[in-house]
């Protein structure tokens, strides 16, 4: 289903459901990463780019504090709540993705005396592809729009991302909701975590033939819960030991020399990836503001080697695709995003996706893993009013 396609249905389903017309209609991309993994918590920088597929939501105003939130995409009624009612961790529901972003918004002093919401998303759900971000921006621009609170597209960001930490209570940092809301057509998102500044950088695949498939593993390993907290942990004891802030601050050049001070191999691992990250992301951007999008491949599967060897965040089912990806001619490949599962990008030749794709496909059946779902991600356009 595509965007336009989506916002007939949420402006139908809306009407059915309120029995009016709603006062308009929002999108909101998922996204994936280029490059630049665990790099945000240690303010360094990551390189998002936005997918096709969006959360679209009909919204209306209202002005006595009744919060009613639907989703076309879950089975089961509209939440009612109260704006006066919300509280952090209390919800456990999808619906606290949106109601967590009226709690925020409240909390800031902003006026939001209730609203009718009827969404619905074409982002992959669990695919590390962000749909928990897509909703919550798409309900941040939705009423930063109506009740005309002339937020930014980062601020409206920070807005998304505190409902996630705060109020659904997921630990992430700041890129999925950046990306989401700040992201434009045709580029990549250079995103700076310490001083959240982007840049747009060019990432034309199309004018150069060439396409990103995005490889969904459909697999989410039980390991990940603990792991994002334990790699945090000793990023920041990391930097302890060595005397900076974050890790951002260690110079690529004095890496090695770093690495001799740190008490023990499990730290220089993770120290090891963080700097090298970030040094991969300057990378990709000079590559990509010279043109040479080709050029990127090698960086992207030394980040893949990277997160498999060292964070240690990687899994048989992502190595086996970036593996087979680039036995079968890929230019490069990484897994993306949290780990454990979730998703991998790899970077083809337009005219090898097809050869790529089918490999990988029957690499995943001869190891008897589900099938993956493989599938283009053009750089696509951030949040914005569809209707
Ligand atoms: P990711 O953001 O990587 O897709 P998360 O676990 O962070 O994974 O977010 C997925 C959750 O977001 C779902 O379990 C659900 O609660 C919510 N969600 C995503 N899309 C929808 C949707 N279309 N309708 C209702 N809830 C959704
Ligand atoms: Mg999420």
């Amino acid at each position: 289903m595509g965007t336009q396609e989506a916002v007939q249905q949420v402006r139908g389903g809306f009407e059915k459901l309120y029995g009016t017309p709603p006062e308009g209609i929002w999108a909101a991309p998922g996204r994936v990463n280029l490059i630049g993994e665990y790099t945000d918590f240690n303010e360094g920088f990551v390189m998002p780019l936005a997918l096709p597929h969006t959360a679209v939501a009909a919204v209306s105003r209202r002005d006595d504090g009744v919060l009613r939130i639907h989703s076309a995409d879950i089975e089961g009624p509209v939440v009612e709540l109260h704006v006066d009612g919300l509280a952090p961790l209390t919800n456990t529901s999808w619906a606290a993705y949106p109601a967590g972003v009226v709690w925020v918004l409240r909390e800031a002093g902003h006026t939001v005396t209730g609203a009718d919401i009827h969404l619905a998303s074409t982002v992959p759900t669990g695919a590390g592809l962000s749909s928990s971000a897509a909703l919550e921006v798409v309900t941040a621009l939705a009423l930063n729009d109506l009740y005309e609170l002339g937020l930014t597209g980062p601020e409206l960001a920070r807005v998304a991302q505190r409902a996630e930490n705060d109020f659904v209570g997921v630990p992430c940092g700041i890129m999925d909701q950046t990306a989401s809301a700040c992201c434009t057509e045709g580029n990549a998102l250079h995103l700076d975590c310490r001083d959240l500044s982007i840049r747009q950088v060019p990432f034309d695949l199309p004018a150069q033939g060439l396409q990103l498939l995005v490889v969904d593993s459909r697999v989410k390993h039980a390991l990940g819960d603990g792991a994002y907290a334990e790699r945090r942990e000793g990023c920041e004891e990391g930097a302890r030991q060595l005397g900076v802030p974050f890790l951002r601050d260690l110079a690529y050049e004095d890496l090695d020399a770093a690495l001799d001070r740190l008490s023990d191999e499990r730290l220089r691992r993770y120290v090891r990836h963080v700097v090298s990250d970030d040094h991969r992301v300057e990378e990709v951007i000079a590559l990509l503001d010279a043109g040479d999008i080709r050029g990127i491949g090698p960086v992207l599967t030394a980040g893949h080697e990277s997160l498999r060897d060292d964070l240690r965040i990687s899994c048989p089912e992502l190595d086996l695709a970036v593996a087979t990806a680039n036995q079968a001619g890929a230019l490069g490949a990484r897994m993306t995003g949290g780990g454990f599962g979730g998703s991998a990008v790899v970077l083809v030749e337009a005219a090898d996706a097809d050869t790529v794709t089918k490999a990988v496909g029957e690499a995943f059946a001869a190891a008897g893993y589900t099938a993956p779902r493989v599938f283009p991600a053009v750089p696509s356009e951030g949040a914005r009013r569809v209707g």
